[in-house]
C-alpha cells in the first residue's frame, strides 16, 4: 500500500456514454474485487467544486484517472486541481487493442463490453501494484 494511504482510482462521468460506462465498471472492479484493501474512488465532481476533505486526499495519495474517451476530464481534472496523478487510462486505448470487444449501450455493456471493463480492470490493479512497489 502506498506511504500515505489508498490509490485513489477516478472515472470520468462519462454520462450517455457507453466508454464512460466501461470505465466506471473498470474501476469498482478494482476497487471492491481486484484490489479493495489499495484502492479506493471518488466522485469526480468533489474534485470539480473544490471540496477540500478530498483535495487534501487526493494531493497526497497517488490518483490514477479512467477517461471514456480522449477529452479526459477525469485526468485534467485531477490536473487542474493539483492531484497527485500518478498514471491515466482511456477505454478508447483498451478498445483499440481489443476491437472485438465493443460494448453495446451505455445501460447495458453487454458480455463484450463487460470483458473490455474487465481488461481494463486488471490493467489497474497492475498500475496499483506497480505504483505500491515504487512507494515504499
Ligand atoms: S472523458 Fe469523454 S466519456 Fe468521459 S466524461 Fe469526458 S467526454 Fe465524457
Amino acid at each position: 500500500m502506498s506511504k500515505n494511504g489508498k490509490v485513489f482510482v477516478i472515472p470520468c462521468s462519462g454520462i450517455g456514454k457507453a466508454l464512460g460506462t466501461v470505465g466506471r465498471t473498470a474501476t469498482y472492479e478494482v476497487v471492491e474485487k481486484l484490489r479493495p484493501n489499495e484502492a479506493t474512488t471518488i466522485c469526480l465532481p468533489l474534485l470539480t467544486i473544490g471540496d477540500e476533505a478530498i483535495l487534501k486526499l487526493t494531493r497526497n495519495n497517488p490518483c490514477i484517472s479512467v477517461d471514456g474517451c480522449p477529452l479526459q476530464c477525469a485526468r485534467k481534472n485531477i490536473e487542474a486541481s493539483e492531484g497527485k496523478l500518478a498514471a491515466s487510462f482511456m477505454v478508447t486505448d483498451v478498445l483499440r487493442e481489443n476491437r472485438s470487444l465493443k460494448p453495446e449501450a451505455v445501460t447495458e455493456l453487454g458480455p463484450k463490453g463487460l470483458k473490455l471493463a474487465s481488461i481494463l480492470a486488471e490493467k489497474i490493479a497492475a498500475q496499483i501494484d506497480e505504483i505500491n512497489k515504487n512507494d515504499r
